[in-house]
């Protein structure tokens, strides 16, 4: 028997999905996933038998598309997290750990590697998605910041010499950092999964910002001369920017 009802939960690999189900004119059933959702479609012409079947195979084939975590290649997609998962944050592996708690609202705590999320009484599984990715992001975020800031000033130093206010860690899906006038610099929280010489090469951009607010030809011998291989970095940038959730980048910035 099939699990695949309308507003049921479909659970594969520590994920969640909500499952919703309506009539289609086409022959087949098929199935779409974006983000924690999936969305069937079965032929309003099936009768009683053969829409039992149709759901069970499309299950089986969700199941095992679904074993090794959501999908990423399509569209913008929030990074998702789940119980048990390890996330690698410039270098350093953590273990998220969630449990349902009794209280109204959600909330998080790093306990050494690991990222423990208790998640409040009465979520929907879209709601339950939603927070444990939030905090998670959040613990992430202010775990790595300080870091990241002494970074920023490092290459400040060595390269630039620019007054920088702040730095900022934002989720963002459009851009990978970008900078203002004041001197604060916000870095995409998504970099701290990429290789370390990844995020120096958007820090570069932006810190290059703060001397020439423009992409000319001064601006780009600037970047090149603090990093000569900042090619390969964007490079890696392009090629694994959906696996981020970032698919289409503002190549004019950032
Ligand atoms: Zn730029």
């Amino acid at each position: 028997m099939s699990e695949l009802k309308d507003g049921s939960v479909l659970r594969v690999a520590g994920h969640e999905y909500l499952v919703r189900i309506a009539s289609s004119t086409g022959r087949r059933a098929t199935a779409r996933v974006r983000g924690a959702q999936i969305s069937v479609r079965v032929p309003s012409t099936a009768e009683p038998h053969l829409r039992r079947t149709m759901l069970s195979e499309l299950e089986a084939k969700l199941r095992s598309m679904l074993a090794g975590g959501p999908p990423t290649e399509t569209g913008v997609q929030p990074l998702q997290f789940a119980d048990g998962d390890t996330v690698e944050i410039l270098g350093r592996r953590y273990v998220v750990a969630v449990e349902q708690g009794h209280a109204g609202s959600s909330s998080g705590r790093r306990e050494d590697r690991t990222l423990r999320v208790s998640l409040a009484a009465g979520l929907t599984a879209v709601e339950r998605v939603e927070h444990i990715s939030n905090l998670v992001r959040r613990l992430v975020s202010s775990e790595a910041l300080p870091g990241v800031t002494m970074r920023v000033a490092e290459l400040n130093e060595r390269h630039f010499g620019v007054p920088v206010r702040r730095v900022m860690l934002r989720d963002q899906y459009s851009r990978w950092g970008s900078c203002s006038a004041s001197g604060t610099i916000s870095l995409n929280f998504r970099l701290l999964m990429a290789p370390p010489g990844v995020l120096d090469s958007v820090i570069i951009h932006e810190l290059a910002h703060l001397k020439h607010m423009n992409h000319s030809p001064e601006f780009w011998a600037l970047v090149r001369q603090a990093m000569p291989d900042y090619d390969a970095a964007r490079n890696w940038l392009r090629a694994n920017a959906a696996r981020l959730g970032v698919p289409q980048p503002d190549e004019a910035d950032g």
